[in-house]
Formats: C-alpha cells, structure tokens, sequence
C-alpha cells in the first residue's frame, strides 16, 4: 500500500505466460507510493555507493553477474514471461548483460577519471573537470526484452555512481524483480539497485522525480517521457522504435544474405527494436534472393518453450499479444495494396498461446503500412528496387533510424552504409552490433535521443564540473594579465589588447606566425 497521502492504489498487475495463456504471477501497481519509497532509499545509498569507489563498485557488479550466471531460476523466469526460446534468453540476453558489465568495469577508470584541459588563452590557468554521479537514475524498460533492455541498462548509471530504480514493463515485470534479489544474494547493498513494479503512471511518477532517465519503448511514450525530462532539465536518452531496412545489393553473397535476413527479422518472433522490418533487394538478384530466404523461414521451428529445459526450436511466442493484432493489420493493408504472401500469413492456432506464423511478403511497396509504421512481429516484407540508389532513397524515406543492413560488395556496401540515414549500420551481418558495446548506439529522427554503450553511454551519467585553478609558478604573469583586463578599464589598455587579438587571431598575421 502507498505510504503518500492522497496517492491513487492500482489492482494488481497479472503476468501471463505468452506461451501457454496460464497465470505466473501477480505483483503490486506500486505507483507513485512505490517510487517515492524508492527514491528515498536510494538517496540514502547513493553516497556510501560513489564513496565505493570505481574498484568496489566493479567488484559489485562482478558478484552480481556471477550470482546471475549461478542462477537457473532467472533463465525460467524470462522465458516463461516473454515466450522467447532459452537460447534467446541465455544466449542474447544475459550474454549481454555479461558484457555490458565486462565493458563498463574495466572502460570506467578510463572514462571516469578527472582530467586537466589547457587554456590556450590563459597559459597561468588549468581546468581540471571532475565528473559527480547524477544521483538516482530511472530507468524504464520495454517487455521484449526483460534483461537486455532493463537490468542490463542499469549497469552503467551503476558503474557512473549512481543508484538505480528501474520500472520494468508491466508486461515482463518477473525478470527484474529476480535480479534485484540475485543483487542481494551477491551481498551488494540495499537501496543502490531496486525494482519498483506498475503500469504507465509509475514510469511516470520515476520521470518526475529521478535526476536521470533512460527509457527505451514506443515512440509515443518516449515523447512524453523525454518533454517531462526535458521539464526538469535532467538528462534522459530514449531508445524508441525502429523501421531498419535491410539491403541487398547486386553482388552480394545471397545464401549469407538470405540467412542473415532470417535471422534478423524472426529473432524473438520479431520484437526486437534493431531487428529488419523491410527488405530492399536488387530487381537482378531479387528471384535468387527471395527463393533461398523462403526456404529459409519454412525450416524455422515454432513452438512454446517447454518445462524441460529443451532449446531446440526457433520462434517462441509474441510477448505482447496486441502485437499479433499490429501484424494482422500490417499484413491486410498489404494484401490489399497487392502485395503477396511468399510463406505463413496467420495465426498458429494448433499453439494455445499468442503465436503467429513466421510469415514474408513480396510485392510490397510505400504505399503500404508495413513499410512505413514500425510493425514489431513475425512479418518480414520484401520490396524490388531497380538499383542502389532506388534503394537508398526508400530506405531513407522513415521517419526513424534506428539500425540498417547493408549485403552487397564491401566498398560499395561500406559506401551505401555512409549516406543512410541512421545511427547503426551494420555491413554484411545482422544484430551482433547491439552486443558491440566499445560503440554508441543509438537513434536518429523519431528513434530516440543519446546513446547506450561506448564512452558517450556511461559519460552522459554523471555531470562535469569544471575547476579552474591557477598555476603556482605562474602567478606573478597572472597578476600583471589581471591588471590589464579588469576594473578600472583603461584605452591604452584597450588599444594593446586589439593588438594582441589581430597578432593572435588575424588569419593573415597568424599564418604567418605559423609559417615561422
Ligand atoms: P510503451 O512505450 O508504452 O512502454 C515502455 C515502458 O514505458 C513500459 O515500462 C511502460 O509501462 C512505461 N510507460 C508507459 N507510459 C509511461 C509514461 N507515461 N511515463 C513513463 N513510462 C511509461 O511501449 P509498449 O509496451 O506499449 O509497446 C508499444 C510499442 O512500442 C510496440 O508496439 C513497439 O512498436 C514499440 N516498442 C519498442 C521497443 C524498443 O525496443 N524500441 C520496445 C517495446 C515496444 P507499462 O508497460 O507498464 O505500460
């Protein structure tokens, strides 16, 4: 129950196996009660977590990672409430997560550390920049991906010396409280890393009180999330939703191509945000190309994972069962618009979960739904495009850029990759860039602002301030440089000084300083 006066109570929020239809569990809408409980304790923690030190707070991470890698019942979870396959669940996602902490404990001494800058201007000067922790960074997470998306963007706030609350999706809500009582289990303290569960209006509630926000979900709710940021004046990076193209050009390795098309637009029945949601194919290769990518998805196992532990299937089910009804209608705007079902095309109703058959169109064009709207499911369509630049154009022509594919001839393909609009390309390969975490990523237009990973990822949570101090053997100059630019101000003064700037700033006059 909510400790705020006057705070709403929500029903409880039931989790539901995507997979079979039957009840996990059920957890509190913990509103804003639940996030106001939150926020105090990690206030209190913060401090003692930056005093921890870059070395104590690797340390943590490194027992939680452990406690995560001992630990069968996290695997168990995230597949009962997603419905993805364990390989997606251990090989993806935690995966990641192991990543993401290997990266960040050991690039922080190198990120973090305080460094000096060197006043061209005022040589009796030095800047030295110390970088604070934000405080309490929220992060809200999506369902597609209840480690990858959620906990796992937790670690570098953590690294940067802030506490975490995270508000995991109402959807997938299990994963994330198994974490943070694996980071108890690790012995790690309490109050640096919680999980507040609820609906819409808890995200909400973190959004007005974090001093930092990194949320990743749909572009409407991101837009709302990033004005209240943008509000308060606290950072906030949104990763929102994806339209990535996939293009093949003449001359690319169509089996490898085929393959990694597969791959890329079927992973987790196709709710992943980098994942191919339109194929651009080269008129010449395009009969070549569609052949082996049908075949491809014809041999793709579908199917609920089972209590066995067994992993040997492809497709499990569709998280969020509304999606199922995004790629209905993608699907009958296309047919309607002339487009032609190559393999699937319906609901698998011999499973008693949300399945839906992994299905590609050909025939499709920008007139359709499916090539413009981001349709986050099994459906994978194909357009012809008479060359490169034909190609180029459509691909461009989204409102987001989040990811893109380029399969063609390596220069070429490199040089395509430079003039597409969007924050990740990735050339002659598909998804692995995600687990590239040395990079930023991150999206252009409506795919969301700031990065995840790379230096800019843990940098941007934690303020810079800048000291400037003078240098010891400098002050006599410093003294005398003093004189000359503060009160009383003097014309003589003023007359040297433009001087000064023409001999320093001139371009003519200081080339041929230079040229000395
Ligand atoms: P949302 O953007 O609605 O939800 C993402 C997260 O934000 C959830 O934890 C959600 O809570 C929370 N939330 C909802 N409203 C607010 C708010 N006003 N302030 C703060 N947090 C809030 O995504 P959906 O889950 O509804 O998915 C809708 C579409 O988004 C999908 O069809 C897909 O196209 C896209 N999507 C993209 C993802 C990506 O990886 N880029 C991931 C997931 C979805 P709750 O779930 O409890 O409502």
């Amino acid at each position: 129950m909510s400790a705020v006066p006057g705070a709403r109570l929500f029903a409880p929020i039931r989790v539901v196996s995507p997979a079979t239809g039957r009840l996990l569990a059920e957890v509190p809408d913990e509103g804003e009660g639940g996030v106001e409980r939150a926020l105090a304790a990690a206030r209190a923690a913060a401090p003692a977590w930056g005093r921890l030190g870059l070395a104590g707070r690797a340390a943590a991470l490194r027992r939680w990672r452990d406690a995560v890698l001992d630990d069968r019942e996290v695997v168990e979870t995230l597949v009962a409430e997603s419905g993805k396959p364990r390989h997606e669940a251990e090989g993806v996602e935690i995966l990641y997560l192991c990543e993401v902490i290997r990266f960040s404990a050991r690039a922080a001494r190198r990120v973090l550390k305080e460094e000096t800058r060197n006043p061209f201007l005022f040589v009796t000067k030095k800047t030295r920049l110390v970088r604070h922790p934000l405080g309490v960074v929220g992060v809200i997470g999506p369902w597609n991906f209840p480690i990858l998306n959620n906990s796992a963007d937790c670690v570098a706030p953590l690294m940067a010396g802030n506490a975490v609350v995270l508000k995991p999706s109402e959807v997938t809500p299990l994963t994330s409280l198994r974490l943070a009582e694996l980071w108890r289990k690790a012995g790690n303290p309490d109050g640096v890393f919680q999980v507040v569960t609820g609906r819409g209006e808890t995200g909400a509630a973190l959004v007005d009180r974090a001093d930092g926000v990194m949320f990743t979900g749909s572009v409407a709710t991101g837009r709302k999330v990033a004005a209240r940021a943008g509000e308060r004046f606290i950072p906030c990076v949104t990763e929102l939703g994806g339209k990535s193209p996939f293009v093949v050009l003449a001359g690319a390795d169509l089996d490898r191509a085929a393959e990694a098309a597969v791959f890329s637009g079927f992973i987790h029945s196709g709710q992943a945000c980098i994942r191919t949601e339109r194929i651009y194919v080269e008129e010449s290769v395009a009969d070549a190309f569609e052949t082996r990518l049908v075949s491809r998805v014809n041999a793709l196992r579908q199917r609920a994972p089972d209590a066995r532990g067994d992993s040997a299937h492809d497709l499990g089910a569709v998280t969020f069962p509304r999606q199922v009804a995004v790629v209905e209608r993608h699907l009958a705007d296309a047919l309607a618009k002339g487009a032609r079902v190559l393999t699937g095309g319906n609901r698998r109703d011999d499973l008693s979960g949300s399945f839906f058959r992994p299905t590609v169109i050909a025939g499709a064009t920008h007139e359709m739904e499916v090539m413009r709207e981001e349709t986050f499911g099994p459906l994978v369509p194909v357009m012809r495009v008479r060359d490169a630049e034909e190609a180029l154009r459509l691909a461009n022509e989204s409102h987001l850029g989040l990811n893109a594919t380029v399969f063609g001839p390596p220069e070429a393909a490199f040089d395509f990759a430079r003039r597409l609009g969007s924050g990740q390309v990735i050339v002659n390969d598909v998804l692995v860039n995600y687990l590239i975490v040395e990079a930023p990523l991150g999206g252009w237009k409506a795919s969301g602002l700031g990065v995840r990973h790379g230096v800019e990822g843990m940098r941007q949570w934690t303020r810079t301030q800048a000291i400037t101090v003078r240098r010891p053997l400098l002050a006599p100059i410093e003294r005398l440089v003093a004189r000359y630019l503060a009160f009383p101000y003097n014309p003589k003064v003023l007359a040297l000084l433009r001087r000064v700037m023409r001999l320093l700033y001139r371009s003519s006059l200081s080339a041929k300083l230079r040229s000395r």
